[in-house]
Order: C-alpha cells, then structure tokens, then sequence
C-alpha cells in the first residue's frame, strides 16, 4: 500500500506566521524555517513577540478564520486522496489549523500542540516528539506502507528523505540548492504528475 504524506503550510494553506505578521504589522513575525531552520529557535522567538505585545490565542485564531487555503488546494487533497491514503504532517499547531482543516474537509493531519494559560496567553509549546515528519514515515514503514511525501521547505527534508519518494513543492531557491536530489514541482498539475511517476502501481487515467 501508498501513502502520500504531506507537508500543509506552503503546500495547501499560506503560512500562518507570515498572514499574522501582516495584519499585525509585526515584521519579525515573518521569519519561518525557510529563514531559521531551526525549529525551536523560531518557535521560542514568535512566543517572546507574542508576549511582548500582548497577543493572546483569540487575536491569531481571529487571523486564522480570515484565511483561506491555496486556490485549487481543495480539489488537489480530493485528487491525491482518490488514489492514495493521504496523512498530512505538519509542524502547526492543533490550536491554529481548525478553521482551515473545515475548508479542506478534514483531512488527517499529525502536528503539535500549543500550551495556552487562563489568560489566553500562548506559555508554551508541545512538540509530539522531535523531527516527527520522519519519525512518522518510519512508523508507516513500519505498518508496510510505501510512502511518497511532499513538502516546500527546511522542515520536510527528513520526511522525504525517508520516504520512497520525496518531491518539493514551490521550495525556495537556497532549499533547492541544498536538497538537489529532489524533483521541483511549480503548481498542483506539476504536482500529481510527480505523484504518479512516484507511483509504484498503475494510476494514470
Ligand atoms: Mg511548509
């Protein structure tokens, strides 16, 4: 059996940080793996500015609820989910992907968990277990699944390294040129052509 794993913030939705730095107008919220690829590091700075301007959960679940995903993410995930189980593995948060989840149509996903005070106050973060898009690929190893996964970014090259196929989506050029063993893909079209020629059975109709 296949399964596709996919990255969500870049490849389905925009991200977060950066919508929620543009309607607050707070610039070093804009910072992503893509600028600091190491993941704790960025977290524990986004919690020091959420802090030092009194930004509680609410305000960035207010963003979030105005956000929508990628034009033609929708029909892709339905395209994807007709031919393979598809698990979405993500480096979000519970607490922020809700609403979008509904406008996808709840698609299995795998991410963190944020530690929020009576306050509403963001304390602190819950990561599932340290580099979870990998470990994740190899407990579905370990159940006999084959596994093609895609993701745009510093944070999902464990993940495709570990899986049977790993393909880009929309990645940044330095990400290219330090992962070249990875095929590029530009839009959804580009994207399921990857995901067949990745394919060990006979999908194409
Ligand atoms: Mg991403």
């Amino acid at each position: 059996m296949e399964l596709a794993c996919l990255d969500l913030e870049g490849v389905l939705i925009p991200e977060v940080w950066i919508n929620f730095a543009e309607r607050t107008g707070i610039e070093e919220l804009k910072a992503t793996t893509r600028d600091i690829p190491d993941y704790n590091v960025l977290m524990r700075q986004r919690l020091d500015i959420l802090k030092e301007n009194n930004l509680k959960i609410d305000d960035i679940q207010e963003v979030i609820a105005g956000m929508s995903p990628f034009p033609d993410a929708a029909e892709f995930l339905n395209w994807l989910r007709e031919r393979f189980q598809v698990v979405i593995l993500s480096d979000t948060f519970y607490e922020f992907a809700g609403p979008l989840m509904a406008q996808l149509g709840y698609p299995t996903l795998f991410c963190h968990k944020l530690e929020i005070d009576g306050s509403g106050e963001v304390t602190d973060y819950k990561l599932r277990q340290p580099d979870q898009k990998r470990e994740a690929v190899k407990a579905f190893h370990s159940l006999k699944y084959r596994i093609i996964a895609a993701g745009d970014s510093y944070n999902d090259t464990s993940m495709l390294s570990e899986a049977e196929a790993g393909i880009f989506f929309k990645p940044p050029d330095n990400v290219i040129a330090e992962f070249p063993q990875f095929p590029v893909t530009r839009n959804y079209e580009e994207l399921k052509d990857q995901f067949l020629a990745a394919s060990i059975r006979e999908l194409k109709r």
